[in-house]
């Protein structure tokens, strides 16, 4: 466990070349690495992250890093949540060692052209609507491990399927590094938390709150026996799409039971399933989940 009396000095690195030699002289000294990767605008879940990472290793190196090529062509990459100030304050504020700001520019150096594809766990779920997305957060996440060379490295639960998919591919490309998936951090009333939940008003705000209580019903449904997922989805469907008199309009973008490990549909609810939606609240697109495991109370 950290304690404020180790708070070490935060270093700001946004260099390739530094961050190389910061990890070596951590190293040298001894010191494990854990490695959080973010898009910054940070909040308590991804604070969460930094926290388990400093519970697992002496050293904890957080980047932020916008990846423009995750982001598809009508997407938010222009407007995607930013403050880094805010971000060096919560940073300094917890055991974070090194806070990585590499440059874009840098990062795809002019004529850049490699790629990493997982190309199974990719498919479904998000990587329907959102094509080439894994594809930008593989090679963003296998060019952060060449640089931070962490031995731990800490996901979120939030984004399951980019979860898998990271194991997937340390497993397949045999990364030295220990895959961590922390659970999912929410507001009081259940909404995950998530830099894009800022884009919500007040009315989208509380419109919201539909995507975690269609996930509670579900495990409800679930754990009462009900066995067939075609009934469980049309539950939450019609749960998300009451009207709550506000004007604020909700669409879904995917309801999906699926194999916890292949991200199939499974055709009977058994064992362990992922139940995972995508939401658009107004025009903000919503990602939240749950692991369903009968076998656990
Ligand atoms: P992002 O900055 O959105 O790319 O997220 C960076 C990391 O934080 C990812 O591993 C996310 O899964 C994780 N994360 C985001 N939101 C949450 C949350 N509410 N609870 C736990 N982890 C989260």
């Amino acid at each position: 466990m950290w304690h404020e009396k180790n708070k070490t000095f935060m270093e700001m690195i946004s260099s390739i070349d530094e961050m190389r030699a910061v990890i070596v002289r951590a190293r040298d000294a001894g010191k494990r690495v854990a490695f959080v990767p973010t898009m910054g605008f940070l909040h308590n879940g991804h604070l969460s992250l930094i926290r388990k990472a400093g519970e697992l290793c002496e050293f904890v190196v957080v980047s932020i890093f916008v990846n423009p090529i995750q982001f598809g062509v009508n997407e938010d990459l222009e407007g995607y949540p930013r403050d880094i100030e805010r971000d060096k304050r919560l940073c300094a504020g917890e055991h974070v060692d090194v806070l990585f700001t590499p440059i874009a520019k840098l990062m795809y150096a002019g004529g850049y052209s490699t790629y990493v594809e997982e190309k199974f766990l990719s498919e479904p779920l998000c990587g329907l609507a959102r094509t080439g997305h894994f594809k930008g957060v593989t090679t963003i996440v296998t060019k952060l491990f060449n640089i931070v060379q962490p031995d731990v490295a800490v996901f979120g639960q939030k984004d399951a399927q980019q979860a898998r998919i990271i194991q997937r591919m340390v497993f397949d490309l045999n990364f030295p590094i220990e895959v961590v998936i922390a659970p999912i951090v929410r507001e009081p009333d259940g909404l995950a938390m998530s830099s894009r939940n800022m884009y919500l008003g007040l009315d989208e705000r509380k419109r919201a709150g539909c995507i975690y209580a269609a996930l509670c019903l579900a495990e409800e449904l679930c754990r009462q026996g009900e066995s067939d997922p075609v009934k469980v989805k049309n539950r939450m469907s019609e749960l998300i799409m009451r009207e709550d008199g506000s004007n604020v309009s909700a669409s879904i973008d995917y309801i999906e039971i699926v194999d916890h490990l292949t991200l199939r549909p499974v055709k009977n609810i058994g064992n362990a399933v992922l139940i995972a939606v995508a939401v658009r609240i107004g025009s903000t697109r919503l990602i939240d989940n749950v692991i369903v495991d009968l076998n656990v109370a």
